[in-house]
C-alpha cells in the first residue's frame, strides 16, 4: 500500500487537450493554440539568450518582463508577477489564500483545472452553473468562500461578462475574486481597472494563446502588492527560465506584431461564426480566439469523429452541458476556409 494523501489517490487527473504526436499532418483547432509563429522579435530575442550565460540561475525576480508588463499595462512591477504558465499562478493562487476544507469557486462550464488544483490543496470545490443567458445561477448575495475563479472571456463557450457585472462580484466576495483572462486580448473589455478599485480582484494572463507562446509556459499574474508578495513566497524561485524571461520581455514590448495577429483571428472569427450559421449552426457569439459551435441536430461527438476522419482536431467535451456541440479553435484564415468546407460536406 503506497501511503498517498487521502485526496491525490481519489482525485481524478487532469486531461490535458489531445496534442497529436503527428500534429502537422492535422489542421489543429483543438487547444486554441495561435495558428501564427511567436513574433521574429521573440525569437531572436530567445536565441540571443541561448548561449553560454545558461549555466547561469536566470533572475529570480524576473525584473525586465514585470517591468515591460507593468509598462504596457499601466501599473507599477510591484503589482506584477510572472508565472510559468498562468497555470503556475492559479495554482499557488489557491495555495495562498485557500486552507484544507476552504471553499474555492467557479463556474461550470469554465475552465475545470481550477478544480484540479483544488482537490491537490485538499480545499472544496463549489461549482456555479449558468442560466441561458449566461448569468451566474444560484449567486448567494454574499459568497463567503476564499476563491472565486471567473474565466472571462468564458471558455469554452467565448460569451464575456460586463465590467460593471464583475465589479459587484469582487463586492458580493469575501474571498478573492481571481478573473482568469487568458483571452481577453481578443475581446474588446478586461479588468485592469478593477485590480486598481477593488483590492480583492487579481487579473491573470497567459501568454500561450495571443502571444503565440504555448510551447515557452509564460503567463502572469496583476495585483495589489501585498498579493503578489504572498505569491512570490509560494512560487519557486526560479520558475521562470532564461529563454522564457528573454521571450516574455520581447513578446510584451514588440506589440505591432501581437497586434496584427490579434486583428487577424478576430476578424476570421468573424467570417468563421458568419459561415457555420449560414451552414445552420448554432454558435455563440465569442470574444476569444474560438468558437463553441452546436450543429444542426445537435450531435457534438458526431461531428468531432467526423472532422477527425478528415484531419481537422476540434474539442469534444463529453460533459452534458457540453456534449452538443464542439470548440474550434480559429486558425488562419486559409484553415477555417478548408474548416467551413469540410463541415458544409459533413452536413450535407
Ligand atoms: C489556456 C488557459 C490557461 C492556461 O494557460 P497557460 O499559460 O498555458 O498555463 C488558463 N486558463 C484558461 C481559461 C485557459 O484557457
Amino acid at each position: 500500500m503506497i501511503p498517498l494523501r487521502q485526496n491525490i489517490a481519489e482525485m481524478a487527473g487532469y486531461v490535458p487537450g489531445f496534442q497529436p504526436a503527428d500534429a502537422a499532418s492535422y489542421i489543429k483547432l483543438n487547444t486554441n493554440e495561435n495558428p501564427y509563429p511567436p513574433a521574429p522579435s521573440v525569437l531572436a530575442a530567445i536565441a540571443a539568450e541561448a548561449g553560454e550565460g545558461l549555466r547561469r540561475y536566470p533572475d529570480a525576480a524576473s525584473r525586465l518582463a514585470r517591468e515591460e508588463a507593468g509598462r504596457l499595462y499601466g501599473f507599477d512591477p510591484s503589482w506584477v508577477i510572472m508565472a510559468n504558465g498562468s497555470d503556475e499562478v492559479l495554482n499557488n493562487l489557491i495555495r495562498a489564500f485557500a486552507g484544507e476544507g476552504e471553499e474555492v469557486a467557479y463556474v461550470h462550464p469554465s475552465y475545470s483545472y481550477y478544480g484540479t488544483l483544488t482537490n491537490i490543496q485538499g480545499a472544496r470545490v463549489r461549482t456555479f452553473g449558468l442560466t441561458d443567458d449566461f448569468q451566474i445561477a444560484g449567486l448567494p448575495e454574499r459568497y463567503q468562500g476564499k476563491l472565486f475563479f471567473l474565466t472571462n472571456p468564458n471558455a469554452p463557450l467565448g460569451f464575456t461578462y460586463s465590467q460593471s457585472f464583475i465589479a459587484s462580484l469582487a463586492e458580493r466576495i469575501d474571498g478573492m475574486l481571481v478573473v482568469d483572462e487568458a483571452y481577453a486580448d481578443f475581446a474588446d473589455e478586461n479588468s485592469l481597472e478593477l485590480v486598481k478599485s477593488h483590492e480583492n480582484v487579481v487579473v491573470t494572463r497567459t501568454f500561450s494563446k495571443s502571444y503565440s507562446l504555448a510551447g515557452m509556459r509564460l503567463g502572469l499574474a496583476i495585483a495589489r502588492p501585498q498579493v503578489i508578495d504572498a505569491l512570490n513566497k509560494i512560487r519557486d524561485h526560479y520558475n521562470l527560465d532564461r529563454l522564457a524571461q528573454a521571450a516574455a520581455a520581447a513578446a510584451l514590448k514588440d506589440q505591432e506584431y501581437f497586434r496584427s495577429c490579434v486583428a487577424r483571428i478576430r476578424e476570421t472569427r468573424e467570417r468563421f461564426t458568419a459561415e457555420l450559421l449560414r451552414l445552420g449552426f448554432q454558435v455563440i457569439p465569442s470574444s476569444g480566439n474560438y468558437v463553441f459551435a452546436t450543429p444542426p441536430g445537435g450531435d457534438g461527438a458526431a461531428l468531432y469523429e467526423a472532422l477527425y476522419q478528415r484531419r481537422i482536431l476540434v474539442r469534444h467535451f463529453t460533459d452534458p452541458l457540453l456534449r452538443h456541440g464542439v470548440r474550434i479553435s480559429i486558425g488562419t484564415a486559409e484553415e477555417m476556409a478548408k474548416t467551413v468546407e469540410t463541415i458544409a460536406q459533413i452536413v450535407a
